[in-house]
């Protein structure tokens, strides 16, 4: 027997895997020392299992452990490391670039530097939801000192070449920074090798709990800028960059979670395309259904569909948990569909698979689905 409603919104949140809640208990338990009181079996013990979390989180990246500073999450990450990169380098100039498809996290963020006045670039990216390198290139200024770039889309799920667009910020002397939480466990990073100065990392959507999450600082500027100063003052912890008691059920839930991504990654991914691939197939044909966003430069979790002349509230699809656009923007029509420049009238619905879902799930939402589109359709036709 099937469980109604399958969860098909995994690009908002996924379930917590049961061997990170595992991790996660013994420091809400018995072992709950403060990983900072160095002095007795209680902290150390705690330290350990931060060190270690450390170690699973830079692994994934393939990054070392001194470049990875506890968050609460990408929204701070995102917001520590373009207010610290921006003010650290204002000396150097006040221009920063970033996309009009990049999560409000982002995009707030450099509105609210403009009021502090900074300038700011929002580039449109083309109609498959990529940069044209050209157009980024140009929109460089000498006074430009970051640029804002996410890895992987939340809504519609395309690939942004950010070694390429790293080259040239390298190049021009910009610092660039990348929101990659909707990327890790769907595709490999190298930070060895990405010419990447800051990185936000999250681990609710990689099958760990929420309100945890991590910025990634590259040790050696490889641009004159400085990289970041720390928005939260007090204990300087994080080598002053993020102050305050590090979360150490929530650190050790990261480090598992990031360590079953890197060690489950090949076999999980290509079992989520055939599922996401599979409800694509039961929707395609449908008049008046169209696919979002570049279909080559896309990771395998994420279906973003719109459907023309329906007039379908997603809540009415209550087998189906789905949504229309991200999560944090519910209620409101997508700046990242208004953005591509595609029919905005149209109902879009973002289909995200997970971890979890078997192929049964698979089988019976494509069936719901093709029915309560068509449906609607013909609804709207009669
Ligand atoms: C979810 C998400 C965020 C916000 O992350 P939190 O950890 O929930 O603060 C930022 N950027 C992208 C691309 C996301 O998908």
């Amino acid at each position: 027997m099937l469980k109604l409603p399958i969860y098909l919104d995994n690009a908002a949140t996924t379930p917590v895997d049961p061997r990170v809640l595992d991790a996660m208990l013994p420091y809400l338990k018995g072992e709950f020392g403060n990983p900072a009181s160095g002095s007795h079996v209680f902290g150390q013990t705690a330290a350990r299992a931060v060190a270690r979390a450390r170690e699973q989180v830079a692994a994934l990246v393939n990054a070392d452990v001194t470049e990875i500073a506890w968050t609460s999450g990408a929204t701070e990450s995102n917001n520590l490391a373009i207010k610290g990169a921006a003010y650290a380098n204002i000396k150097r100039g006040k221009h920063l670039l970033t996309v009009a498809t990049e999560h409000k996290a982002v995009l707030d963020t450099v509105q609210w530097l403009k009021t502090q006045g900074f300038e700011i670039t929002v580039l449109n990216p083309e109609s498959n939801g990529l940069i044209s390198l050209s157009k980024f290139t140009e929109a460089i200024r000498d006074d430009t000192v970051l640029a804002s770039v996410m890895l992987v889309n939340n809504e519609i799920g395309v690939i942004q070449d950010v070694a390429a667009l790293g080259k040239v910020c390298h190049e021009r002397g910009v610092l660039l920074h990348v929101d990659a939480a909707q990327a890790t466990g769907k595709l490999t990073i190298d930070l060895a090798t990405l010419p990447v100065n800051l990185m936000s990392l999250t681990a609710h959507k990689t099958y760990g709990p929420k309100g945890i999450g991590a910025l990634y600082v590259r040790r050696a500027p490889d641009v004159p800028g400085a990289p970041i100063i720390g928005q939260m003052h007090g204990g300087g912890h994080e080598r002053g960059l993020r102050s305050g008691t590090l979360a150490t059920h929530q650190i050790a839930g990261m480090g598992e979670c990031f360590r079953i991504a890197q060690a489950e990654m090949s076999i999980e991914i290509p079992r989520i395309r055939a599922q996401r691939d599979r409800l694509w197939r039961a929707l395609c044909d449908i008049n008046g259904v169209q696919l979002n966003g570049d279909l080559e430069a896309r990771v395998a979790n994420i279906l973003n569909i719109g459907v023309s002349d329906c007039d379908m509230q997603l809540s009415q699809l209550t087998e189906v948990s789905i949504s229309s656009a991200s999560a944090c923007t519910a209620g409101q029509a997508s700046h990242v569909i208004a953005a591509l420049g595609v029919d905005a009238a149209a109902t879009m619905m973002r289909i995200t698979v997970g971890r979890f879902n078997t192929n049964a799930e698979i089988d019976f939402a494509a069936q719901y689905l093709r029915e309560k589109i068509t449906g609607c359709r013909t609804r709207m036709a009669a």
